[in-house]
């Protein structure tokens, strides 16, 4: 079986040629997919075809299992993949509209200390079109249309799984979701990353003008090292000069996520070194406490701790600010829903 939603509309017009179809039949039903339908509630196209495509391929590779609805509307979902695994998004409601949060892999292989996406390893990669039904069905829930109709105006790359683990797929998916059906632009999707530096190289050199996110968490390689493995591969350094490349290439400001962990990172020369790494270059540091995860003994700073730390990076001319946490009281963290899911089914 293929997924449908992984096809440009060139591949699936010859689909639909191959099957001995119109052309023009190709259009009806992409319209119909990017609005989360099924084969049968397709109403415009014969039982036959219907049944045709039933047979080779899948119409919605992301079907909602469960979802949770935050206090602060923030609302979680977990859905379930044809061959029953299961990942999570996130909807988040901002002033300017609706950002999903997508995973881009089933579990994850990077192993930062401080995550719970991590926990049990890589079991896949996504798809494209399994990325996309995320979106497709986090807007069907919103009851959104396509184009200027759609509800979802952001994505952010920044569910469980390494983007740039899976970067034929991911950039497969953006070239979908920002051309076809929903077409949301790039300059509203953005992409984290622990930071695979020759990826970020190659997002820049294959033009994509998305905003990029670097998972940072550290001042230096040495305490960089202690939460995040990727750090044996890659030095800080060598990431921001990544970073200063794909702003010259894109003119996008990057952002670096910083999380906070009591008596790791949160020092006041931590901020002193942050500045001197980032100098020059046009970012935004977005602080976060952690947000804690039962199977690791980290711990997260109290608000003013975290306003203190963000005061230091300002003082010292960056900009910065304390990012709000979101839907902490349905497992928000990356990757918790789909681990507490895992253990109540026992998978
Ligand atoms: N692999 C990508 C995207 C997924 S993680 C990346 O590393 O960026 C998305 C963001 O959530 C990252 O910044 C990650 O470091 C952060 N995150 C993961 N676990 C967290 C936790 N327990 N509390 C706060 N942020 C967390």
């Amino acid at each position: 079986m293929e997924i449908l939603l992984d096809k440009t509309f060139e591949q699936l017009q010859q689909i639909i040629l191959d099957l001995g179809e119109q052309k023009y039949r190709a259009s009806q039903i992409f319209d119909n997919l990017y609005l989360g339908k099924s084969f049968s509630e397709i109403s415009n196209i014969s039982t036959q075809l219907k049944q045709k495509l039933t047979e080779k391929f899948i119409a919605q590779p992301c079907s909602i299992l469960d979802k949770k609805i935050s206090q602060d509307g923030t609302v979680k979902f977990l859905f379930k993949l044809y061959d029953n695994n299961v990942i999570e998004s996130v909807l988040m409601k901002y002033k300017y509209g609706y950002t999903v949060c997508v995973s881009s892999q089933v579990g994850c292989r990077m192993g930062c200390k401080f995550c719970a996406s991590t926990l049990g390893g890589l079991v896949r990669n996504l798809s494209a079109g399994e990325i996309l039904g995320q979106v497709i069905q986090i807007n069907k829930f919103l009851e959104g249309g396509l184009n200027q109709d759609r509800k979802v105006t952001n994505i952010v790359l920044m569910g469980s799984g390494e983007p740039l683990d899976n970067y034929d797929n991911v950039t497969s998916f953006i070239n979908l979701v920002s051309t076809y059906g929903l077409k949301i632009s790039q300059r509203n999707i953005s992409l984290s990353t622990c930071g695979i530096v020759p990826y970020i190289y190659r997002l820049a050199d294959d033009n994509f003008k998305l905003n990029l996110t670097i998972s940072l968490h550290a001042p230096n390689d040495e305490i960089r090292k202690q939460t995040m493995p990727i750090a044996n591969k890659y030095t800080i350094k060598q990431i921001v000069s990544a970073c200063r490349y794909y702003f010259e290439k894109t003119k996008r400001r990057i952002i670096f996520e910083y999380v906070l962990i009591d008596g790791i990172n949160n020092k006041p020369e931590h901020a002193q070194q942050l500045r001197h790494l980032l100098k020059g270059l046009s970012c935004h540091v977005n602080v976060i406490s952690l947000n804690a995860v039962t199977e690791h003994d980290l711990k997260g700073t109290t608000r003013e701790q975290a306003l203190r730390f963000v005061n230091d990076l300002v003082a010292l001319g960056m900009s910065s600010t304390l990012r709000r946490t979101m839907g902490q009281d349905i497992d928000g963290a990356c990757g918790q829903l789909r681990r507490r899911y895992l253990e109540d089914n026992k998978i």
